[in-house]
């Protein structure tokens, strides 16, 4: 028998309460992905450049015309620069960028640190690395970074901090003081950082996004891993990027030509040419924020509990007060019986910690989200 690298490791949640909500029809906010289309001009373009015969391998680090947009943009928002040539790397997913920094830098018996709750890939990258994860949980109930935790975390053998702003599944984003409380307790130790930015561009009440690569000192050891997926709709393209200076880039791109060698050739040209106008990325945060709004509105009306969440499509929602019932099985019972999927929280910690917390996608049609309110709404315990 083959004996299994991840032993502990089923289908992720994000396939199985999908295939639930397909199953029983209920109404899917569990797996994180729009519910409605992309941009009709971003379609056409990439059907322009296959008509055009853009349609062999790219060049292994990415197409010339987008690095150079990813790094532009970079500059533009957060005025850092970047080498296009030597600096961003085109990978397919965020999940690549994720797996292939970890892999570039994690060696057996090295430690990660991961705050908890974690988005689902990163233990498992680790641990195939040969790597340890060293598991620190984000305070209750506002998910901030708990920094005299994770410098007691620090030890000989730390290799690599992950960071996820903004969070998923809970929607914290990072301050400028949570930047520099990172510099402070890893300065002038070899520790580098993964940090995992794909929802960049959904922030919201005023609040700005405040990638790792905007503080000089973190800048230098980090791997800044984004996705077009979030940006622009367009999840099931699984575009990534990763932008590290160059002595990390070179080792990154050296696992990236072995992952998949390079990305979808007419779907870089498309991108390049659709990241020539801003607004079609800034205008997020603000299309986000009224389905979160829209969302939390009905809320109100159920009997969970939660705090409208800073950053990302998710919301978490809270049901301590009304009931013992493990989350995972909660989240079952609900779409089978009122037909709303949701994903449990406890998923995202690795010994399964139930605090009573559901995850709800709310980038959906406004219509779907009514309907799904409606049925919450009527959820007694
Ligand atoms: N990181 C986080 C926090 C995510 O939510 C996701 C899912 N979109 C990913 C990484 C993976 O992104 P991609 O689909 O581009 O691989
Ligand atoms: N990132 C998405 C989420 O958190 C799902 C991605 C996936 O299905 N692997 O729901």
């Amino acid at each position: 028998m083959i004996g299994s690298k991840l032993p502990d490791i089923g289908t992720t949640i994000f396939t199985v309460m999908s295939k639930l909500a397909l199953d029983y029809n209920a109404i899917n906010l569990s797996q994180g992905f729009p519910g409605f289309d992309t941009y009709p001009y971003l379609k056409d373009l990439v059907e322009e450049f296959i008509n055009q015969g853009y349609n062999q391998y790219a060049p292994m680090s990415g197409v010339p015309e987008l690095k150079s947009r990813i790094a532009s943009k970079v500059l533009n928002l957060h005025d850092v620069e970047f080498d296009p040539e030597d600096e961003v790397t085109v990978v397919s997913g965020a999940t690549e960028a994720l797996y292939a920094a970890v892999t570039a830098t994690v060696r057996r018996g090295d430690e990660v640190i991961i705050l908890e709750p974690a988005y689902d890939s990163y233990a498992p990258a680790v641990r195939l690395n040969g790597g340890i994860p060293v598991f620190v949980p984000l305070n209750i109930p506002d998910f901030s970074v708990d920094w005299q935790k994770v410098k007691d975390a620090i030890t000989e053998k730390t290799r690599l901090i992950m960071v996820n702003t903004p969070h998923n599944p809970c929607g914290y984003v990072w301050t400028q003081e949570d930047l520099d409380q990172l510099a402070e307790i890893t300065r002038d130790k070899e520790i580098y950082f993964v940090s995992d930015e794909v929802y960049e561009h959904i922030v919201f009440d005023g609040r700005k996004h405040l990638p790792l690569l905007s503080h000089p000192e973190l800048r230098e050891k980090t791997f800044s891993c984004g996705s077009f997926g979030k940006t622009f709709h367009i999840t099931g393209w699984k575009i990534g990027y990763c932008l590290a200076p160059k002595p990390l880039s070179v080792e990154f791109r050296k696992i990236h030509q072995f992952l998949t060698f390079s990305t979808s050739t007419p779907m870089q040209y498309a991108l390049a040419e659709f990241l020539e106008d801003p607004s079609r990325y800034l205008f997020l945060d603000q299309f986000y924020q009224e389905k979160r709004d829209l969302f939390c509105n009905g809320l109100k009306q159920t009997a969970f509990r939660f705090t409208p969440t800073r950053g990302s499509f998710f919301q978490i929602v809270s049901y301590a007060h009304l009931s013992e019932e493990r989350d995972y099985d909660l989240a079952v019972r609900m779409t089978k019986e009122i037909g709303v999927a949701s994903i449990p929280v406890s998923v995202f910690y690795h010994d399964n910690k139930d605090h009573k917390l559901l995850r709800f996608c709310f980038a959906k049609g406004n219509d779907i989200l009514e309907e799904a309110l409606g049925k919450l709404q009527k959820l007694t315990f």
